[in-house]
């Protein structure tokens, strides 16, 4: 089945020891740090979307003239447009950077595990070479993955360097497919045989109500402290506290629902399908199974969370186009009506099923429409049956 490449990615994190003293990669890191400060200030005032060719075309050989390689170069543009990006995406501040820390592309260092030393290449040809300080095991792991680019940074009186890792892995072949419906109470699970047969269905509760009285609380505090509440410590100091509830709630969950559904998936061999999030940003507010208070980050981790497991089992993971998901008859395609609570009919053909059922239904029937496109073996166009019965499911016999 042709997909996206499954590839699992992780960082090998270990504390560096540079050999002959530390000025040199200081006064990298620093250089570093300005060159960063200086394009962001400029794309900033520029107050566009830049190219990757455009910002090569600015920025490149006043980067080199400053003493930096051409890979620091693309890496100080390309990190720098990011950080904008995000800045603005959030409706945030120019961002000013303080810490000491420098994303290095795999041309500028040569890393040996077996000796466990780093060779960084620095501005003007210098170089420097750090003892590497991590456990046998943890290192063990990457042999036979390839590494991309690294960061390396200085905290605390102290240098840490993350060299990022990935794998491809080869996928399985799904005998089954696995349909993901997340929403603001449940994470519904429907699964399939390849020629469309419903082979089970699963609900879990999500803690999203749990969250929501986190995020009430917060804002509450807030409004009653306007203007004040970043200075008064005990007031900045509770909202901290819900901030860290809703942290530890929500990664909990994600880690523990990941691992459950692949899991499953790995008992069932199935390609796992969700939505691709990013394409529900423009119509989410019709969406009603999404919260708009929370926001999608939590959806969005859980999804995170789902992929990373999947792939460490080696089985697939697609994302379909999730417009009209939640709102179309998986029978006949036209728009359904709400009949009771959760309830969702169609009044077309008479198909009637509860809600979160009928988005992995369509999730199903999308993946189907898309592979069969591009021809996936295996498996057939079937529209599933929805009266073959599972909980909370009706068909209209006809
Ligand atoms: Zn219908």
């Amino acid at each position: 089945m042709r997909g996206e490449e499954p590839v699992v990615v992780e960082a090998l994190k270990a504390r560096a020891l540079p050999e002959g003293g530390c000025d040199k990669l200081l006064e990298f890191l620093r250089l570093y740090r300005d060159a960063v400060q200086i394009v962001v200030d400029r794309i900033w005032s520029i107050n566009k979307k830049l190219s990757w060719k455009k910002l090569h075309r600015l920025f490149y050989s006043d980067l080199v003239s400053m003493g930096f390689r051409a890979h620091h170069a693309k890496e100080i543009y390309v990190y720098a447009s990011s950080l904008v990006d995000s800045a603005r995406s959030n409706g945030g501040r120019k961002p000013v950077l303080r810490r000491l820390s420098a994303r290095v592309d795999k041309y500028d260092y040569r890393l040996d595990l077996d000796n466990m030393t780093l060779i960084l290449k620095l501005h003007y040809a210098y170089e420097v070479k750090l003892r590497l300080i991590a456990s046998k095991e943890r290192v063990e792991k990457f042999r036979g993955w390839s590494n991309y680019e690294l960061v390396v940074k200085y905290e605390d009186n102290e240098f840490w360097i993350s060299v990022y890792f990935r794998r491809i892995v080869k996928p399985l072949k799904p005998k089954t497919v696995m349909a993901i419906d997340l929403n603001f109470d449940n994470v519904t699970i429907t699964l399939f045989t390849l020629n469309g047969r419903l082979i089970r269905l699963k609900r879990f509760k999500t803690p999203h109500r749990k969250i929501l009285t986190h995020k009430i609380w917060i804002e509450r505090i807030q409004r009653r402290y306007p203007k004040s509440w970043r200075f008064i410590k005990g007031v900045r100091k509770a909202i901290e506290r819900h901030g860290e509830r809703i942290k530890n709630i929500s990664w909990d969950y994600s880690h523990k629902i990941g691992d459950l559904i692949a899991i499953l998936a790995l008992k069932y061999q199935s390609v796992i399908i969700l939505e691709d999030l990013e394409k529900l940003k423009e119509n989410n507010k019709k969406d009603k199974r999404f919260n708009k208070k929370l926001g999608l980050w939590f959806y969005r981790r859980i999804q995170f969370c789902i992929e990373y497991e999947a792939r460490e089992r080696s089985l697939e993971v697609i994302k379909i186009d999730p417009r009209g998901t939640s709102s179309k008859c998986p029978r006949c395609g036209k728009k359904l009506v709400e009949d009771k609570h959760r309830v969702l009919r169609c009044r077309e053909c008479g198909f009637m099923g509860d809600r979160d059922v009928v988005a992995t239904l369509n999730i199903y029937k999308k993946f189907i429409k898309k592979h069969s496109r591009c021809g996936a073996p295996g498996v057939a166009p079937n529209t599933p049956k929805p009266n073959e019965n599972t909980s909370g499911m009706r068909g209209e016999q006809r």
